[in-house]
């Protein structure tokens, strides 16, 4: 069974810094969740930050591997360092995924956790650049493979393969 870790708030849970979900309507959702295939999580959640909580963005000029190697920091809107709960965040994430045997997630891109293909720019005027989530860098420097929820035909084709 290749089981995918899914951003919580793609499947409906209210969970997002604003209080909100982001739900993904697709079929293939009602299928893997039928077949047993689905992994659900919150990285900011499962570290503790609360819901609803400010917005927080990978600070300008650094990206997630700098985030993860020290080098650089995530700031939420009041200026707070908010750098080693979205760390911890990351390795529970990871840790989730390793116990439950997923090779694959699907994430809410433009997180400073999930995003996976773009992130906001870390100036809170909803400029976005590409770049990774620190939970999803983590994922991948550990060979999980990660799709935003905008490809996930791709990984429907994936699993089929
Ligand atoms: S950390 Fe990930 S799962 Fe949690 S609300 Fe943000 S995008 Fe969704």
């Amino acid at each position: 069974m290749r089981r995918i870790l899914v951003s919580a708030c793609l499947l409906g849970e209210p969970v997002r810094f604003d209080g909100g979900a982001r739900t993904l309507a697709h079929p293939a959702l009602a299928r893997w969740a039928s077949e047993g295939r689905l992994v659900r999580f919150c990285p900011e959640c499962a570290a503790g930050l609360p819901t609803p909580r400010p917005a927080a963005e990978i600070a300008p000029g650094d990206d997630a591997d700098a985030v993860l190697d020290g080098r650089g920091a995530i700031r939420d809107r009041d200026g707070a360092d908010r750098t080693a709960a979205f760390l911890a965040a990351a390795r529970l994430a990871l840790a989730t995924a390793q116990a439950h045997g997923c090779a694959f997630a699907l994430l809410a891109d433009r997180s400073p956790s999930c995003g996976v293909r773009r992130v906001h720019a870390g100036r809170f005027d909803g400029t976005l650049r590409a770049g990774m989530g620190v939970t999803a860098a983590l994922l991948v420097r550990h060979g999980v493979r990660v799709f935003a929820e905008t490809e996930i035909d791709a990984l429907a084709a994936r699993l089929a393969e």
